[in-house]
């Protein structure tokens, strides 16, 4: 009936209207916590696939909500690009991640490289490449302990503008890497146009190595194709000596997963690091 229709009708908009204020109040949260400095970043170490020796961190970004404990980038990420809050965001973890690179020059962690996530909304900024030359500049830090990481998706979105972004930025000696990679869809072909340096193999193929024959073959077949473009390859979300052992069977160039370090705060990650730092 029209009564009953009506009903749903303000049962629907209310719930839609109960996220969308879910949602404003995460952004002014996420507004105030950014102005405020109460987001952190967290540093996972990179490990040399065959001595295990720590060659690279990934700044990682965390927020300790007020009330409401550690919240997931997987959850206020996707916010903060649809009310374009990254940008300040995403300029704050890199500045971070440069400074933390400068405190750590000098030290035994000097030779450490530092990846940073870059989202498809900060890439679409005409002066993005602009304000990464003056972190470097205002930090000191070479262009060339930098890498971002940005995802197959990003990269198809918009490849003629992306080529350019990508360009300029390898003009300031900074690192590409395809995050998530086998997830999306570029094929060997868009790779070889674009100019990356690292392929990131994503976690759901690592996850199943042992168990999983497809997945072994496809890790390989990666593995293969980018040492024939000479591509640099990193096994996300390694959790076990058995993963870890078929993918070093296989040459993989290095990991990252729990196996060896979760991310943690920078003095915690340093500490892992003295360790494990090649000399
Ligand atoms: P991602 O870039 O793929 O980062 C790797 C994620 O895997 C991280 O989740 C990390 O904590 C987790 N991880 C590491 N080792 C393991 C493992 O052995 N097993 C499993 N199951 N997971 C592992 P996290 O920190 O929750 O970040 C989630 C996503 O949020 C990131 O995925 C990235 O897409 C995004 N993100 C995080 N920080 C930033 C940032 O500063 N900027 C942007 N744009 N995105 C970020
Ligand atoms: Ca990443
Ligand atoms: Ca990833
Ligand atoms: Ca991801």
């Amino acid at each position: 009936s029209k009564r009953e229709g009506r009903n749903r009708y303000h049962f629907f908009s209310k719930a839609v209207d109960d996220a969308a204020s879910a949602r404003l109040q995460l952004e002014a949260d996420m507004r105030r916590a950014l102005a405020a400095g109460q987001f952190i970043v967290h540093y996972q170490p990179v490990v040399h696939g065959r001595t295990r020796d720590a060659v690279a961190v990934e700044a990682l970004l965390r927020w300790d909500r007020a009330g409401q404990g550690l919240q997931s980038p997987a959850v206020f990420i996707p916010v903060a690009e649809e009310s374009g809050l990254i940008v300040p965001m995403g300029h704050w973890v890199l500045r971070q991640a440069c400074e933390q690179l400068r405190a750590w020059s000098g030290t035994a962690l000097g030779g450490i490289s530092v990846a940073v996530n870059v989202s498809p909304v900060q890439l679409a900024q005409a002066d993005f490449v602009d304000t990464v030359a003056d972190v470097l500049h205002a930090t000191g830090v070479d262009g060339s302990r930098l890498e971002f990481e940005i995802t197959e998706s990003t990269l198809m979105q918009d490849p003629e503008a992306t080529l350019e972004m990508l360009r300029r930025l390898k003009g300031l000696g900074v690192r590409i890497a395809i995050d998530d990679f086998g997830t999306g869809y570029s094929s060997l072909g868009h790779l070889k146009r674009f100019p990356v340096d690292t392929l990131k193999i994503d976690h759901t193929f690592v996850r199943d190595l042992e168990a999983d024959a497809d997945d072994r073959e496809l890790v390989r077949a990666i593995l293969a194709m980018a040492r024939s473009l000479r591509l640099h390859v990193v096994a996300e979300g390694v959790e076990t000596e058995a993963q870890a052992a078929i993918l070093a069977a296989m040459e993989c160039p290095a990991f990252q997963g729990y196996l060896f370090a979760r991310p943690a705060g920078a003095a915690v990650t340093a500490a892992w690091l003295q360790d494990r730092a090649a000399t």
